[in-house]
């Protein structure tokens, strides 16, 4: 009987193709970082946004797309982490994406970092916001309207009563433990009952990191954190309701339709304070994504665009406000 669910939905997630992922697509992430670096090194920037610019290029021996594509490259390349490991010993092991190869690409597990939930208040672990979570998901809303499988369920019958490998957890989940409180025994056997870590601490982490060896590598993962919590589905805990659909169609769209606009980038610039702690700045971008559930109920073009507009000048804001941020505290004008 296991073994015939655990072949259905292989096979079922196989189906959807290898180009699936989970969060922006990766050329979005590195898009918003990019482009929120050029707002910096443009005559909108306000003085300590251009230090922050021109620490970033000098880091980069002076050449700006140099800067903007080692900082995109490093938010890109998160989703390519293979830091979680879910399993068993009597499954025979624990995997960081759906075994069998093919479906790799699909839902690398690390991604279930990657979300901060907005539809409920403290978690399990005592974080203001958790981070997915199967049990207090948005249930999918698109089947029969686009959708043919509700990911959240396949990935929940694939992984029922997996565990998260003790090892990522005494690594990757204490890491991103900020504080919080976790007992594998008790929050990490069962993945349905699973509740993951928010995109907050995960973008603390990572952050902490930069302040103790500057690298663009490690404010690109941070960034990664922040960007990912403007998307929709992350502030509602979902991988199903249209989550890939509508990210593929913002990566086809983001270019021609502009959305990076920098005179709605300036708008949002303001909203974001650089003393705010990196934890309460991923929290209001991830408010505003809430504030826009569109994408998980709507597939057509203008109600897709509309949201894309709103959507991607805050994300590009925020990263402005963490990049500044980052190079006020190496200055030690953190603020707070
Ligand atoms: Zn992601």
């Amino acid at each position: 009987m296991i073994r015939n669910l655990l072949v259905g939905a292989v096979g079922s997630l196989m189906a959807l193709g290898a180009s699936q992922t989970m969060a922006w697509s990766q050329p979005t992430h590195k898009w918003i970082v990019m482009d929120a670096l050029a707002y910096m090194g443009s005559d909108r920037a306000t003085p300590e946004e251009k230090r922050a610019y021109d620490f970033y290029v000098e880091a980069a021996n002076g050449q700006a797309e140099v800067a903007a594509d080692a900082l995109g490259q490093a938010c890109y390349d998160v989703d390519n982490f293979r830091d979680v490991h879910i399993g068993s010993w009597w499954a025979g092991g624990h995997w960081s994406a759906p075994v069998f190869g093919l479906a790799h690409s699909l839902v690398g597990y690390n991604a279930y970092h990657h979300f901060i939930n907005m539809t409920r208040g403290e978690d399990v672990h005592g974080n203001a916001h958790g981070g997915y979570s199967y049990q207090n998901r948005t249930p999918n809303g698109s089947f029969g309207k686009g959708d043919v499988v509700d990911i959240d369920k396949l990935a929940a019958i694939y992984l029922w009563n997996q565990e998260l490998s003790k090892r990522d957890f005494n690594t990757t989940e204490a890491h991103y433990r900020q504080g919080s409180y976790s007992d594998w025994n008790a929050h990490y056997r069962d993945f349905q009952n699973i509740s993951w870590q928010p995109s907050a601490n995960a973008g603390e982490y990572w952050l902490s990191e930069f302040y103790k060896q500057p690298s663009f590598q490690a404010i690109g993962y941070a960034l990664h954190f922040l960007t990912d919590s403007a998307q929709p589905h992350h502030a509602y805990s979902t991988s199903a309701n249209n989550h890939v659909g509508w990210e593929n169609w913002v990566e086809d769209h983001y270019k021609r339709d502009q959305f990076a606009d920098f005179t709605a980038v300036r708008a949002a610039v303001g909203k974001y304070n650089p003393r705010d702690s990196l934890n309460g700045l991923i929290t209001q971008v991830a408010g505003v994504a809430y504030t826009h559930p569109e994408p998980l109920f709507a597939k057509d073009y203008e109600t897709r665009k509309a949201a894309a507009q709103a959507l991607i000048p805050e994300a590009i804001a925020a990263t402005v406000a963490v990049l500044t941020k980052a190079v006020n505290c190496l200055n030690d004008e953190c603020g707070l």
